[in-house]
């Protein structure tokens, strides 16, 4: 019987990552951070959708230990979670906790903002994400509150502190910090966070590849792609650090992220051009995808607000 296991684990490798529970049994950290690059550290979440078991870690919270004080990117999906990220950072560094950073207006980056509220730290979003997170923050709390029962207790709404537009530098310690809006992208406010001197971007939900990448009602995938061959692709980083899954670099993250707009686009557009129906076009042939981690979840879905975007285009 173990033996029979053991096959079809190695057989299933493609789901195996997204139904592990938890990797770090303790914390309510799906993972305990690493260090990526020097001084730059990631707690890369579940590739998978938030969970009671996951604690709604499904996206990477990361650091940067300046020198001169920490820069947290995202604020996590709850209170707890940034308290468990706190007492990570506190016994690596000395050093305060000086910025806060949320990479959208999604609740798995800002609902953990409360903790942080608390303990009178800045928040820094974008304008449009902190409008979004005003608008639908009181929908996004109770969704996380139903998966996460005892363990949403402490979290509240609590918005950035502060708002930037295109671009905020921050220098600090160690490090230049480019917060940067490179335009619109997966959702509202998408935020990168970009270490020109190391060559690393924090991407935030501009790139994917784990997991399949979600597609809202609101994205507009024709943006999404002249965002990235025109600003994304120019910071010609070396280093990514995605918002989802391992830390990666551009060829890994184009594959999957740039590639499979532009192939999904294609379907559609076929599809379109046969006079096909939206019933049909959710089920447009996304095979080449079907190993990524949420396929389940959101193949069918996305080829449906494709087709709702590309119809009138
Ligand atoms: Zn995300």
């Amino acid at each position: 019987m173990r033996l029979i296991l053991a096959f079809l684990a190695l057989a299933a490798p493609a789901f195996a990552e997204q139904d592990i529970a938890d990797q770090y049994p303790g914390s309510p950290l799906y993972q305990k951070p690493v260090e990526v690059i020097p001084h730059v550290w990631s707690a890369i979440g579940a590739t998978a959708p938030p969970t009671y078991e996951n604690s709604g870690h499904n996206n990477n919270l990361s650091f940067i230990i300046t020198g001169d004080g920490v820069i947290v990117i995202n604020g996590g999906a709850a209170y707890i979670l940034a308290k468990a990220l706190h007492q990570e950072i506190m016994e690596i560094t000395d050093q305060p906790v000086k910025l806060v950073i949320d990479e959208n207006g999604q609740g798995h980056a800002m609902l953990g903002n409360s903790y942080w509220a608390e303990q009178g730290v800045p928040i820094l979003a974008h304008v449009d994400a902190a409008h979004e997170f005003e608008d639908r923050g009181p929908q996004i709390l109770e969704g996380m509150q139903r998966y996460n029962r005892d363990k949403a207790e402490g979290t509240s709404l609590a918005g950035p502190t502060e708002t930037f537009e295109d671009k905020r530098v921050i220098e600090m310690g160690d490090f230049t910090i480019e917060v940067l809006h490179l335009g619109p992208a997966h959702s509202p406010g998408d935020t990168q966070v970009w270490l020109p001197e190391q060559s690393l971007v924090i991407a935030g939900d501009m790139a994917f590849h784990e997991r399949m990448l979600p597609i809202f009602p609101d994205t507009i995938t024709y943006d999404w792609l002249e965002t990235w061959d025109t600003e994304f692709e120019a910071l010609g980083a070396t280093y990514v650090i995605p918002g989802h899954g391992h830390p990666t670099n551009m060829a890994q993250v184009r594959r999957y992220t740039r590639d499979y707009l532009i192939y999904l686009r294609a379907k559609i557009r076929a599809h379109l051009d046969d006079g096909g129906s939206l019933d049909d076009a959710y089920y447009v042939d996304q095979s080449p995808y079907a190993h990524l981690d949420t396929y389940e979840e959101l193949a069918t879905r996305n080829a449906g607000y494709v087709y709702a975007e590309m119809e009138f285009e």
